[in-house]
């Protein structure tokens, strides 16, 4: 069992871009990290993350079929978001393990109160396992229609490498976040222009 879900940072402003931080590149998306971004996004709640979090040894099939899945749509959907970030052509392969979960799960969008303002959320039929992506699934193609003039950014900190939207009123955000990133970077700004350290704070 993990400690804490603390290494799930919503910063991406999109579902699916949460979805695709969760996993570095280069690595697999772990059974654990899939189900503690489902808690984070209240997917599920915490009383089902405990039961998602046994799973492998309850059920090892229908846990490792559901986590090919969700691996699938991770590095599908890095590579999409990689060639829509550089305004490169999204393949179609890319964009099929999308579509093979939004015809598996059925749904529709109902209006949800929260934090003083309706929201859309997309209810997805519950059936097996599978329907857990569906909203994944939803906000990634969403986000893929969109097409070029998504503000789909990523962070400037060149060791982070988090994909967020910016929603920024001046299309200008160049942080996942402010106080992690943008602050790491003005801290190594400072320490150049004031090296070599001279001792007092
Ligand atoms: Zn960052």
């Amino acid at each position: 069992m993990p400690s804490s879900p603390s290494y799930i940072r919503l910063l991406g402003g999109r579902l699916c871009l949460d979805f695709v931080n969760t996993t570095p590149s280069h690595s697999e998306l772990s059974w654990e990290g899939l189900v503690l971004l489902l808690e984070a996004t209240r997917i599920v709640s915490a009383d089902r993350r405990v039961q998602l979090l046994a799973l492998p040894q309850s059920d090892p099939s229908a846990a490792q079929g559901l986590l090919l899945k969700a691996r699938r749509l991770s590095a599908s959907l890095r590579k999409a978001l990689t060639a829509m970030h550089r305004k490169h052509r999204i393949a179609a392969e890319w964009v099929e393990p999308i579509n093979e979960i939004l015809r598996i799960t059925e749904g529709h969008d109902e209006l949800i109160f929260e934090d003083g303002a309706w929201r859309m959320e997309f209810v997805a039929r519950e059936g097996g396992l599978d329907w857990l992506l569906a909203a994944i699934a939803r906000s990634a193609a969403e986000l893929v229609a969109e097409g070029p003039k998504a503000r789909l950014r990523i962070c400037a900190n060149p060791q982070c490498g988090l994909f967020f939207y910016d929603k920024s009123r001046t299309h200008r955000r160049r942080w996942c976040s402010m106080s992690v990133c943008g602050n790491r970077s003005k801290v190594s700004t400072f320490a150049r222009r004031h090296s070599p350290a001279h001792g007092d704070a």
